[in-house]
């Protein structure tokens, strides 16, 4: 079985939808995981950010807005009108629960509550649409399977437990249809995999159920070797491994969430990224093999923070790096990057929720200087096969640009360099120009 995954645009429109029924329906059994239309998670974000203001007034402007967009959406779905009617009881039942929200106390329940609609709207659409069109589908409650734990990571095995159950529940069908994005956590509240989390549903799903391949279909004809909303000449790249889509997807690149790749390596399940508007294209695949390339591709992660701690205490004495490292383990908070000097250690960190604290502590041990704004670019590939001058290549390619901290040796994929955010642009591009496409 096949678990394919349309996003955000490829279901943006009456017409997207019928062309991802078209899509899918081509007789062989499947699990096809949604993610909320275009737009729609923005909205409900925006929602939730005006009700934690106590801002009631706009808050229900916005949420009227978005109701009349999916009652004209159902106007234009259906053909019978029994489902216009399903149609808009649906979107009418979904609309009281948001708005159930905008009385009383507002905290992390609803604002998970409010996000999670999206991608329940656009399933159940697109259900009705399937069956109203002859095709035999059955929708699958992503909230009966899906799971994350006390630390929020996915529960891979109570999926695997539970996911065969909720399919035979719901009853045989050709197609099942399911919710990207939205799980319940450890207590049972309905929670979500962060942004851009139905590409991890569904590799989830695929590792769950031992998957032929995972396909992640959407707006794009495959991973880039660099971010094309920010580069000019952005290539399709044919093949990459695990390791490098894991390290480009963790280093920023949007087209993947950043986890998605690790349940398929786990079971070695290839993963295809497909464009939804071509589809005889043959995307990129991903899979336990490297094409053998030197330098593949790049991308870049923001909101990073730098933060150096400078100590006398340094020189020659064990125990030091242990020390910083326990401090940011104690406030859980994870370091991407690291490089040290004899008088100095520089690491990055994107969560900075609890950095005044870790400052605190830090400053026991020497000076520590905080630097915000900064973005990591990472360079992947098989650095090996590029070993004789990689380096110089990359130094030259960025001759100009002011690099806060530089990572390479960590693992044969990956160079990282850190740069103040209003650099990115001009890093990016001058890695296409001069390393990528020269
Ligand atoms: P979806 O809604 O289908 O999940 P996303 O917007 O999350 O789509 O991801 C696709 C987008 O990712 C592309 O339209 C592109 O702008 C952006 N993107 C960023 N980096 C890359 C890359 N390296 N290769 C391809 N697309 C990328
Ligand atoms: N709808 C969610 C988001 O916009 C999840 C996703 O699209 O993958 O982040
Ligand atoms: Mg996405």
């Amino acid at each position: 079985m096949k678990v394919l995954k349309f996003g955000g645009t490829s279901v943006g429109s009456p017409e997207n939808m019928r062309a991802v029924m078209d899509l899918v329906t081509d007789g062989e059994q499947k699990i096809v995981v949604l993610s909320a239309m275009s737009g729609t998670t923005n909205a409900l974000v925006e929602i939730s950010n005006y009700l934690k203001k106590k801002n009631k007034d706009t808050a229900r402007i916005i949420i009227g807005k978005l109701e009349n967009n999916y009652k004209k959406v159902v106007a234009e779905l259906f053909t019978s009108e029994e489902n216009k009617k399903k149609g808009l009881q649906l979107i009418n039942d979904v609309f009281q629960t948001i708005k159930s929200f905008t009385s009383g106390t507002f905290g992390s329940v609803g604002e998970n509550t409010i996000l999670a609609q999206g991608e329940i709207i656009s399933t159940n659409l697109v259900t009705m649409l399937m069956n109203e069109n002859g095709h035999d589908t059955k929708l699958l409650p992503a909230l009966d399977f899906m799971k994350i734990d006390e630390d929020k990571a996915a529960d891979l095995n109570f999926i695997r437990n539970h996911i065969k159950p909720v399919m035979k529940e719901v009853g045989e069908a050709k197609y099942y249809i399911t919710q990207g994005f939205i799980c319940r956590d450890a207590e049972g509240e309905i929670n979500n995999l962060q942004r851009g989390g139905s590409d991890y549903t569904a590799s989830l799903i695929g590792a769950a159920l031992d998957a032929e391949e995972i396909q992640i279909w959407t707006d794009i004809d495959g991973f880039h070797n660099n971010d094309p909303r920010f580069v000019d000449n952005t290539k399709k790249i044919d093949q990459l491994s695990y390791n490098e889509a894991a390290e480009l997807a963790f280093f920023g690149a949007k087209i993947l969430h950043p986890q998605t790749v690790l349940p398929a390596r786990i079971q070695n399940t290839p993963v295809r990224l497909k464009n939804t508007m071509n589809p005889t294209d043959s995307g990129t695949l991903i899979t336990a093999e490297s094409d053998g390339q030197g330098i593949k591709a790049v991308a870049a992660k923001d909101n990073i923070t730098a933060v150096k701690i400078r100590s006398g205490r340094m020189l020659n004495t064990y125990g030091f790096l242990a020390n910083v490292f326990k401090i940011f383990e104690d406030f859980r908070t994870p370091i991407d990057m690291i490089s040290t000097s004899e008088v100095a250690v520089s690491l990055s960190v994107d969560d900075t929720r609890n950095l005044d604290s870790i400052k605190e502590e830090l400053d026991k041990f020497g000076s520590v200087v905080i630097d915000r704004d900064m973005t990591i670019v990472c360079i992947v590939g098989d650095i090996i096969q590029e070993e004789k001058g990689f380096a110089s290549k990359v130094f030259n390619a960025l001759d100009g640009i002011p690099i806060r901290m530089i990572s390479y040796g960590g693992s044969r994929h990956n160079i990282s360099i850190l740069v103040p955010t209003q650099r990115k642009d001009q890093t990016l591009q001058a890695l296409s120009d001069n390393l990528l496409n020269s």
